[in-house]
């Protein structure tokens, strides 16, 4: 009887171990699954579930919600004389400025895709997105990476910013073209630099700073 009983505490405790090692391992490929490879921020899959529920909590929660989108400068030139290798450790130093200057833990950025980026700042004013905005850009330019191609000489981004205060008509896709707008709006006007988007009847998109 005691053996019996032995053995079998032995074999629960085997198949506890193993339990636990699939369960760790099943945590790291969903991890892994919602994660971009190159630069360690959120993949897009999981930037649509964030604005989902962002979005949601904003309009339930009536706060303000704003969005910046990042895009580097020149970046096809860049591949095209430094290599693609180059511009892999670049996007990777770029994905760690944009980490580093977001602090609040319901912030997020993800990888939009090629040398894109989006950054989700939940219950934050135009005031405050600007910043951050500027500071990530402002962070990406000290990185001080060499680039012959740019009018800047260096690596740099311009950054499209948009806010949606509760009463503004619109869902989480009119946030994301309003930044796109502001960002083309910073393209045209010079690159390497913010641009926040003003609702209509304030201006339109063409607001920036140096
Ligand atoms: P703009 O200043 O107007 O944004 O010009 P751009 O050259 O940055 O924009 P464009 O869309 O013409 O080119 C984007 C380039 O980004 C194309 C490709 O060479 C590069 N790129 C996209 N994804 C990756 C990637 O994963 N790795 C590397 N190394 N390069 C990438
Ligand atoms: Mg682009
Ligand atoms: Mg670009």
């Amino acid at each position: 009887m005691a053996a019996f009983a032995l053995g079998f505490v032995g074999l629960s405790f085997l198949l506890g171990g193993q339990l636990r090692r699939r369960m760790r391992a099943e945590s790291e490929l969903e991890l892994l699954a919602r994660t971009d490879g190159l630069t360690g921020l959120h993949n897009r899959r999981t930037l649509g579930e964030i604005l989902e529920q962002e979005w949601r909590r904003a309009r339930r929660t009536r706060s303000m919600f704003s969005l910046l989108f990042v895009d580097i400068d020149r970046f096809k030139a860049y591949n095209d004389t430094y290599g693609h290798q180059a511009g892999d450790d670049a996007l990777a130093a770029v994905a760690r400025c944009i980490r580093d200057n977001i602090r609040r833990p319901a912030d997020s950025a993800a990888r939009y895709g090629g040398e894109e980026f989006v950054v989700v700042l939940p219950d934050t004013a135009p005031g405050g997105a600007s910043q951050i905005a500027e500071q990530i850009r402002a962070a990406i330019s000290e990185l001080a990476i060499e680039h012959a191609g740019s009018e800047y000489g260096r690596v740099t981004a311009s950054i499209g910013a948009a806010s949606w205060s509760p009463d503004q008509q619109g869902d989480v896709s009119s946030v994301i073209r309003a930044a796109d707008e502001a960002l083309y709006s910073a393209k045209a006007t010079g690159r390497n630099r913010v641009g926040q988007f003003r609702a209509s009847g304030t201006g339109g998109a063409g607001q920036r700073q140096p």
